[in-house]
């Protein structure tokens, strides 16, 4: 039987990572609500849309589309927002450090929410974000909330920017994760917060196939 699995935690612990794989090795979808979070962050700095204005987040979030196109060259679902291929830009320092103010305004997040169960509706999916067990699919069968120390979240994201030619030093890194870590949890709307019946997964000192089994065991028992 095809279920929803629901993928919750901080910043940097392996979450798109794990549900990518998983993903794949279950035949399922896969959907990246970060990606979305940070494209509207993107269309909101390109259209220097002031986020004290209503009317003006309300107008943006109208003429915001944001698809999800398997690229077979990479391998890999890639982020288009209003028809462009913004991947690579949504993954830079700058999105990051804005995506949390953004994405902790409510309007965003009602917009984003319902978009996210339109795009769930099919069964056979893997959804990672912050809120995904417990606001945009509180009934899906299967739960897990990611956590790991955070000297190896923030090398971890290092080496995945230095990947993308990115060079950023620890101590910024560090900070971001720790910056959004806390306004993911301390928002009104949706707070980061770990589903009452979700799986604890630590992956400190686990390996990404490792990460995988945990999840793959659970969904089939
Ligand atoms: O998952 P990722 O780190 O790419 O998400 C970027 C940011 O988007 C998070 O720090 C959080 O502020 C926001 N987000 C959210 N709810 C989700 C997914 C992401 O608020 N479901």
């Amino acid at each position: 039987k095809k279920i929803i699995i629901a993928i919750d935690g901080y910043s940097a612990c392996g979450k798109s990572t794990t549900a990518k794989i998983v993903a794949s090795k279950l035949g399922y979808a896969y959907i990246d609500t970060g990606a979305m979070y940070r494209a509207t962050t993107l269309y909101f700095h390109d259209h220097y849309i002031n986020i004290t204005d209503p009317k003006a987040i309300h107008k943006a979030l109208e003429n915001i589309q944001i698809t999800f196109v398997f690229n077979p060259k990479t391998n890999r679902s890639e982020t288009y927002l209003n028809g462009l291929n913004v991947e690579d830009e949504i993954r830079k320092m700058y999105i990051s450090e804005n995506v949390s103010e953004v994405s902790a305004i409510k309007e965003v997040r009602k917009y984003m929410v319902a978009l996210q169960q339109k795009m769930g509706k099919k069964k056979g999916l893997v959804m990672d974000g912050r809120d995904i067990g417990t606001a945009v699919f509180p009934t899906a069968e299967l739960k897990i909330f990611m956590q790991a120390d955070m000297n190896v979240r923030a090398f971890r994201r290092q080496q995945e920017l230095l990947e993308k030619k990115q060079v950023v030093g620890i101590e910024d890194i560090i900070e971001n994760i720790a910056k959004r870590d806390h306004l993911d949890t301390t928002r009104e709307e949706g707070p980061l917060k770990k589903a009452e019946e979700a799986y604890v997964l630590d992956t400190t000192h686990m390996t990404v196939d490792e990460q995988v089994d945990f999840v793959i065991n659970l969904s089939v028992g």
